[in-house]
């Protein structure tokens, strides 16, 4: 299978009143229109702003994505988003199973993999996050912890097409904190073991403009899934710029 392209996505969480959401997207879509980008590059904005910051990419070549949605279709299902619903409102990804709903939320693998259906129902592709915690990786587990999340909330049906995986260590999130390169080599490593020949392993966990060129450059590492960094539009294109 051809090698798939880097994916870069910016997963801006609960960021973003529309004012800078579409300065930020603005300022992001002015560079992919003038710049030749060496991957692919897709944010992640709140729900609310969705509609605003596709209308702004327009034409950049930048996709958008969403950061959860609700496993059903429609319904009473109070303050939810579905699948479709970011479908229709021009999201081509969405982010499942990030840590923050896993340990913020208590989402159960299982509750991830119907999540992950409903993304493929509705015809987007899913980001499934995975990642150990500080114990379990000090206990030497973490590998086993994220081929579990895998195998609990990866449904049969996946693809190269229709999947990517973010490898997230839940202690590296925001803290400024990375594993050794090694360490990513070895549960990328793993993971590629356990996916489909030419599904796009992300790494996420503090990745910015210093560190993303080396991690990037890994052999099973195939983009980056970055939080505080994609909120400046300068650190987020470094960063994309580093695929090389
Ligand atoms: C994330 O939340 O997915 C993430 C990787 O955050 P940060 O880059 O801020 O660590």
């Amino acid at each position: 299978m051809a090698q798939r392209r880097h994916l870069v996505a910016g997963n801006w969480k609960m960021n973003g009143l529309r004012a800078e959401a579409e300065r930020l997207a603005g300022d992001l879509a002015a560079r992919a229109r003038t710049a030749a980008g060496g991957c692919d590059m897709l944010v992640c904005p709140p729900a609310t702003v969705l509609a605003a910051v596709g209308a702004v990419l327009g034409g950049s070549g930048i996709a958008l994505g969403g950061q959860d949605c609700h496993a059903a279709e429609k319904g009473a299902f109070t303050g939810d988003v579905s699948a479709e619903m970011l479908k229709d409102a021009g999201c081509s990804f969405v982010i499942l199973g990030h840590s923050e709903r896993r340990h913020g939320h208590g989402e159960t693998d299982a509750e991830v993999r119907a999540k992950v259906a409903a993304a493929w129902r509705a015809g987007l592709a899913a980001i499934v996050c995975v990642g150990e915690t500080r114990e379990q990786r000090e206990a030497g587990t973490a590998l086993a912890v994220v081929s579990a999340q895998l195998a609990g909330s990866v449904p049969e049906a996946a693809s190269a097409a229709n999947l990517v995986v973010a490898y997230e260590p839940v202690w590296a999130i925001g803290t400024g904190l990375t594993p050794t390169l090694g360490d990513i080599a070895e549960i990328h490593g793993g993971i590629r073991a356990r996916v489909a020949a030419g599904t796009r392993v992300l790494y996420g966990g503090s990745v910015n403009p210093g560190n993303a060129r080396d991690i990037l450059a890994l052999p099973d590492v195939a983009g980056a899934l970055v939080g505080g960094a994609s909120l400046k539009a300068e650190d987020f294109w470094a960063i994309a710029q580093a695929c090389g």
